[in-house]
């Protein structure tokens, strides 16, 4: 275990990542994530902004500011903790705004059991969720029709589907994964997830090495839910996407675990899958190993393996070791319970 100074910072210039700490649970995994990776050797030059309700509450309905569009633009690499969504009229989604904004197609959502570290009753989950992240019931094309009937549009776009569709068969390539896994709901919305499976249909023909079959959604999330090893990468539409990926992480034993990467042609952003649980906010219990992984993939995305692989490795072994944050301690099966700052030093001492 390591006791000692930092490693030395990864070799270059700093690579410009813009940072937002987030609501809720934000701030506590975030200051654990940023600890952890700067012990390790990022090479990082981070521009923090402020978004979300500190922002909505200032009176920009949007939740961030021009100065923060900028830095965003400037960096194309965005690492940010979760936020808060004001419910109901006048406020927009931010997470959605980010994505289509920046044109963050495609959101990659790995889910991995920790088996036998981590309690799960499915031991043997290994699977990819390959979400469309700027089309669908997201869109954001939603209005009063009438004084009590409302219309949100589901906007399904060839291209939209080409792009995320040909993502996930390379990233199935790249990354030694066998089977692609389609899933629609095409036996009742005929035209628009009928076209994502007709282009799933198309793209295939060019993956040959590539095994694939196509599932309606709800017979797919249930046997997601009951069987999930018989899946490896799974890709479809937004909605369907942000669902089913909550249940993969859920069921590797906590939403906790999840982290994800939403990648365009131009910018990245990097975050957990879960929200900013307000439920827990401020009593340093929040897991930040989301946050964690995704700053793993952040690593890998600027051309610092090296760092990621330390960092990932590390967390690995806090795991191993059965340092464990609430969420996921199991009396017999964990060794210390922990919150998020005792979680990230004993990350960074086994880094
Ligand atoms: P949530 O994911 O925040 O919480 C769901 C449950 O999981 C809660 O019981 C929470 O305590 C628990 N949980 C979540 N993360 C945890 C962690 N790291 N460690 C331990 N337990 C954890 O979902 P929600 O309550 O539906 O949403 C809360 C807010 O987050 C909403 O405003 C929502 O819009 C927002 N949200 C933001 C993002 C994002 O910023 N990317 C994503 C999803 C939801």
């Amino acid at each position: 275990m390591r006791m000692t100074a930092p490693f030395p910072k990864a070799a270059g210039s700093p690579v410009p990542v813009t940072l937002a700490y987030g609501d809720g649970i934000g701030p506590e995994i975030m200051e654990a994530a940023i600890k952890v990776i700067e012990a390790a050797g990022a090479n990082i030059a981070f521009e923090r902004i402020d978004i979300g309700e500190r922002v909505y509450n200032a009176g920009h309905s949007a939740g961030i500011t021009p100065d923060a569009w900028e830095s965003l633009r400037r960096t194309g690499v965005f690492f940010k903790a979760p936020i808060t969504t004001p419910q109901g009229g006048g406020f927009k989604s931010l997470n959605v705004t980010i994505r289509k904004s920046l044109g963050l197609y495609a959101n990659t959502r790995p889910c991995v059991s920790l088996t036998p570290f981590v309690d799960t009753k499915h031991p043997s989950v290994d699977l990819v969720i390959v979400r469309e992240n700027e089309e669908d019931l997201y869109a954001g094309i939603e209005h009063r029709q009438t004084q009590d009937v409302y219309q949100c549009l589901k906007l399904i776009s060839r291209p939209g589907c080409e792009k995320i569709i040909r993502f996930a068969f390379e990233y199935a390539r790249a990354n030694g994964r066998k089977k692609v896994s389609c899933f629609t709901k095409d036996n009742i919305m005929k035209l628009t997830d009928g076209l994502f499976h007709k282009v799933f249909d198309e793209i295939k023909t060019e993956y040959p090495d590539i095994e694939t079959d196509h599932w309606i959604i709800d017979i797919g999330t249930a046997r997601l839910a009951d069987t999930p090893e018989i899946f490896d990468v799974i890709v479809t539409s937004n909605l369907y996407g942000d669902i089913i990926s909550d249940v993969a992480a859920q069921i590797t034993g906590s939403v906790g675990l999840g982290g994800s990467s939403n990648v365009g042609q131009h910018a990245a952003m990097f975050e957990a899958v879960h929200g900013s649980a307000p439920d827990i906010a401020g009593q340093n219990i929040a897991n930040p190993s989301g946050l964690i992984l995704a700053s793993v993939l952040m690593l890998q995305h600027i051309g610092q393996s090296e760092v990621a692989e330390r960092v990932h490795n590390a967390w690995m072994k806090t795991i191993e070791d059965g340092v464990h944050t609430g969420d996921i301690y199991k009396e017999g099966r964990s060794a210390e319970k922990v919150g998020t700052k005792a979680f990230a030093d004993a990350v960074a001492q086994r880094l």
